[in-house]
């Protein structure tokens, strides 16, 4: 008999095959707080569980866990992680720490599709969706590693891979981190990031409570379709009627990611066409200052060039706030340790 890997099953999933073997309801509780909070790595760890319960679970189920290969750690404490999966292929998670916030930035897929061009994941293709559990178990070796120095507060979706074309595992996985008998994070302290797959986004609002952040990158279609291929698929008018069409709990906003690439979508012009083009959305724009990578063909704008084009945005009464870019000895391409590792 072929074992399931017990973290990889949704809730819903979880609570029937338990059934199904003939436990109590509210056994299912008992095990996914056992697993997601206790962090076992044995049934028979399951202490509030009798032996029968836990030799029934042994014969059916395996509990993996992922391995860190690799820790890099920045001076700013910032940690970047090179994560191996049970296929061998390789992944990064990457934990940014601010005063007030301790953030993991997670994976949803090995490699991307997507082919943006300012990003160096996208210069290795898709190699395959994460599963439930390879999803979960980022978060889940991080705070391993992490122990009582720092608790992750945060989680952001926004590491190797397209969040929204792997929706069949992210949004069980979803539940499950923000479930208060498993991960316990708070929904708002949670956001999944998307280069603007349309379909999905009509559907994100009500398929899960968690923050949406859309990376916008330019403001006109010819210059997003040179830059980020979906755009072709998906132009600005199809993906502003999706996020119109999005169900929206009051008083979120959308996050708007935009990189600021110089003489490609940094003039005072695309400023004043964001600001429009947000109108009418519940809007923050996120400025990110662009980490060359080797071979990159975008630069990074001078300081006081993305001063003048966040000044627009201030002044039309957005929140635009410049991120600065953490762990730069490190970060300065994010997906390069594992795509070096998946090449070797
Ligand atoms: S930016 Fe995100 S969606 Fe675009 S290629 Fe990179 S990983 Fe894929």
């Amino acid at each position: 008999m072929i074992l399931t890997n017990i973290k990889n099953l949704s809730l819903s999933e979880l609570s029937d095959r338990l059934k199904a073997l003939g436990f109590e309801g509210y056994r299912a509780r008992q095990v996914k707080r056992w697993l997601y909070q206790k962090d076992v790595t044995l049934f028979d760890e399951m202490t509030n569980l009798g032996k029968e319960y836990r030799r029934i679970l042994d014969e059916h189920f395996t509990i993996s866990s992922l391995s860190i290969q690799e820790v890099q750690e920045s001076s700013d404490g910032t940690r970047k992680y090179l994560i191996t999966l049970p296929d061998e292929k390789a992944i990064e998670a990457v934990m940014i720490p601010t005063e007030s916030r301790n953030t993991l930035c997670v994976s949803t897929q090995v490699g991307c599709a997507m082919g943006c061009g300012f990003c160096y994941t996208g210069t290795m293709g898709l190699a395959r969706n994460l599963t439930i559990f390879e999803i979960l178990d980022q978060v889940a070796v991080v705070r391993r590693d992490l122990k009582d120095k720092k608790k992750l507060t945060n989680l952001v979706f926004m590491g190797m891979g397209e969040p929204l074309v792997n929706t069949k595992n992210l949004y069980p996985a979803l539940e499950i981190l923000i479930d208060p008998e498993c991960f316990a994070f708070s929904r708002h302290h949670i956001t999944v990031s998307t280069v603007g797959i349309a379909p999905e986004i009509e559907k994100f609002g009500d398929k899960t409570p968690v923050k949406l952040a859309v990376s916008l990158h330019a403001t006109t279609d010819e210059v997003r379709s040179r830059i980020m291929p979906i755009n072709k698929k998906y132009p600005l008018k199809k993906l502003f009627e999706s996020l119109k069409k999005m169900s929206l709990p009051k008083r979120n906003r959308i996050t708007f990611e935009y990189v600021l690439l110089h003489g490609v979508n940094d003039s005072l012009d695309d400023a004043r066409r964001l600001a429009k083009l947000l109108a009418p959305v519940p809007a923050k724009i996120n400025l990110i200052l662009f980490n060359e990578f080797p071979g990159a063909p975008y630069k990074r704008p001078p300081d006081e060039w993305v001063l003048k084009f966040q000044k627009i945005l201030l002044d039309k009464g957005y929140v635009a706030v410049i991120r600065k870019s953490r762990g730069r000895d490190i970060l300065g391409a994010c997906g390069q340790l594992a795509i070096e590792k998946n090449a070797a």
